[in-house]
């Protein structure tokens, strides 16, 4: 799918994680610069204070950059491998290897399940190796028992944080196609138009820009329910949208906006190309539909609107399209009305 406002949630609840961590990065941080400075750990309080300033930085514009997996990666990189100087360097004693344990959590948090699996991987595997590194010193501090201990931990912690971020994500990706889909006829719903509508604006080609908006309604549909029942209207609503998928071209845009009432987003075509794709649809539904061997007597009724000739923005080719639509009801139904 491409970047809908449903991604866009994804990304904020991203964007918040993020801010959480480099809260608790800098904070902590800060005071790992200080202690690491008094204690003569000069230059790795440096390394610290770095990453420190570079999480400050990455807060003022965690809100806003378009880069906010880059920005994250590169956060971590920077994070995991203070982390691991850190206990390569001053191995057990100041029980630097407890950070080792967000290793996972972070991960999966910020970078989603395929990048987390990298750095994970790398960085816990790292972490490990350099406290088998400090096993071999005769004059290790770190028992062996220890050592098996915080690896079964991490291991713990890496199999809930993948479980977790997988299964969020699996989630999150099943509640957008609910969203973004009519249950009844498969057709994109009103949450789409939005978005739908501002990607075609932006990424049609200078000599292509123009989009029509069809906004198509059933005429007397109540009377259908009434006289054969919801379920047939139900299926008579199914075939008009498969009607109107199959007048589709690639690059148009088919909606179920509510009820009875259909939307199409018709791009690189005149005037009156669109006026001619709304006849299609008019001719390809009036008195066609044949629901359990019965033929209904159903038309629709188009209004079409232009961008950007009739106006700038959706709302404004909404209401337009919506005005025809109108008169073409007012006005006998099934029927196109477009000027
Ligand atoms: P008009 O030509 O003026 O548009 O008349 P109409 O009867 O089509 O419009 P009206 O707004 O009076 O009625 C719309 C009907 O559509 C009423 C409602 O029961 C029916 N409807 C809305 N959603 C569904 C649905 O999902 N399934 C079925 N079977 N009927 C629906
Ligand atoms: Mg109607
Ligand atoms: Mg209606």
């Amino acid at each position: 799918m491409f970047r809908s406002k449903l991604w866009a949630n994804e990304l904020d609840y991203r964007r918040t994680v993020l801010k959480v961590v480099l809260c608790i990065i800098i904070f902590a941080g800060s005071i790992f610069v200080v202690n690491n400075w008094l204690n003569g750990f000069k230059v790795y309080a440096l390394i610290e204070l770095a990453v420190v300033l570079f999480s400050v930085g990455l807060l003022a514009i965690h809100k806003k950059t378009p880069s906010l997996t880059l920005w994250s990666s590169l956060f971590l990189f920077a994070v995991y491998t203070v982390i691991l100087i850190g206990i390569f360097t001053v191995a057990f004693k100041a029980a630097l290897y407890t950070w080792l344990f967000l290793i996972p959590v972070l991960s999966y948090l910020l970078l989603g399940i395929t990048l987390g699996n990298v750095f994970t991987c790398v960085y816990v595997i790292a972490g490990v190796a350099i406290l088998c590194r400090a096993l071999s010193f005769e004059s290790s501090e770190i028992p062996l028992i220890s050592v098996v201990n915080i690896s079964l931990c991490l291991s713990a912690i890496w199999a809930l944080s993948y479980t977790y971020e997988s299964k969020r994500a699996a989630m999150v990706k099943r509640l957008q196609q609910m969203a973004a889909i009519d249950p009844l006829t498969g057709l994109n719903n009103r949450l789409l138009l939005d978005s739908s509508f501002e990607m075609l604006c932006e990424s049609l080609p200078e000599t292509q820009r123009s989009v029509s908006m069809l906004l198509i309604d059933l005429d007397h549909f109540k009377k259908v329910n009434d006289k054969y029942g919801h379920h047939v209207g139900d299926k008579v609503l199914i075939e008009v949208a498969r009607l109107i998928n199959e007048t589709r071209r690639l690059n148009d845009w088919a909606f179920r906006l509510g009820g009875e009432e259909f939307c199409m987003l018709v791009t690189d075509t005149t005037e009156l190309q669109a006026h001619s794709v709304a006849e299609r649809i008019r001719l390809a539904v009036e008195n066609t539909i044949t629901i359990d061997d019965i033929l209904i007597n159903i038309s629709v009724s188009i209004g079409v609107s232009h961008w950007p000739s009739d106006g700038e923005t959706l709302n404004q080719l909404y209401k337009l399209a919506d005005e025809r639509l109108y008169q073409a009801k007012e006005t006998g139904r099934n029927k196109v009305i477009g000027h």
